[in-house]
């Protein structure tokens, strides 16, 4: 486990505008910071933490908890987006004058690792109208406790594509390497995957970045670890059943 690249676990912070003081902005814990290039953590402001706290708490109802977890994949979806390239776009505004700005080009697909997350979905088509949505189902194989494939469905293009990876909790990352595979083998470039977690373990992202260093890991929060079921601490307990079942 690379954990050199932890510089330090469950920091505390003072929450708010710089210019604030310190006695202004209550402390929180904030996410835990890593050094891998590819991870990029959604500034800790006030507003993420406060709908962290929000899903991270027990006592949150599902109909609170699926609210609160679509804003921060709304967050997420926009922070990937400013990962994609854009080229120059100038255009005329309604007073005849122009403005130099940007436009994408490219062609995106989300993919959801079912079944948590498809509940990323929702903010991923808010963000990007129309957009294709592929499948894949991995589950843990009960005989050799190792992640195994059960079905898939992507867009026949998807070579062509940006593929955004839908998974809100990136624990041991065995499914979402996995998933990676599976891109992989209809072509897309390593470069050409985000992948999009609400929460992620600093072993998960330890071993995107050794095996898939050129795959953008796009997080709200790098916690503190794992607990012995592979839970992350302190977590949110499991997504799927909390925004589901429960
Ligand atoms: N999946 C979850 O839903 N929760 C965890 O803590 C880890 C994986």
């Amino acid at each position: 486990m690379a954990e050199e690249n932890i510089l330090q676990r469950a920091p505390s912070q003072h929450l708010g505008p710089e210019y604030k003081s310190n006695e202004e902005k209550p402390s929180a814990t904030v996410s835990t910071k890593v050094s891998h290039e590819n991870v990029t953590v959604l500034p800790q402001t006030p507003q993420l933490i406060a709908l962290l706290t929000m899903i991270r708490d027990k006592n949150t109802n599902r109909a609170d908890f699926i609210f609160y977890s679509n804003r921060i994949n709304r967050l997420l979806v926009e922070e990937a987006l400013n990962h994609l390239p854009v080229h120059p776009h100038t255009i005329t505004t309604p007073v005849g004058r122009t403005y130099a700005g940007v436009k994408f080009e490219g062609k995106i697909c989300g993919v959801s690792i079912m079944r948590a997350g498809e509940a990323m979905e929702q903010a991923l088509r808010e963000c990007c109208r129309s957009v294709r949505i592929g499948k894949i189902l991995i589950q843990r194989d009960e005989e050799t406790s190792k992640p195994r494939l059960f079905y898939d469905k992507l867009p026949g293009d998807i070579s062509e594509r940006w593929a955004l990876l839908l998974d809100p909790m990136l624990a041991t990352g065995g499914s979402a390497l996995m998933a990676v595979d599976v891109l992989r083998s209809r072509g897309v470039p390593e470069d050409h995957i985000l992948f999009l977690n609400l929460i992620a373990s600093p072993e998960g992202a330890a071993n995107f970045a050794q095996k898939f260093p050129k795959v953008r890991i796009v997080t709200a929060f790098v916690d503190q670890g794992l607990d012995e079921k592979n839970y992350i601490v302190p977590g949110l307990g499991d997504f799927g059943d909390r925004f589901y079942t429960m």
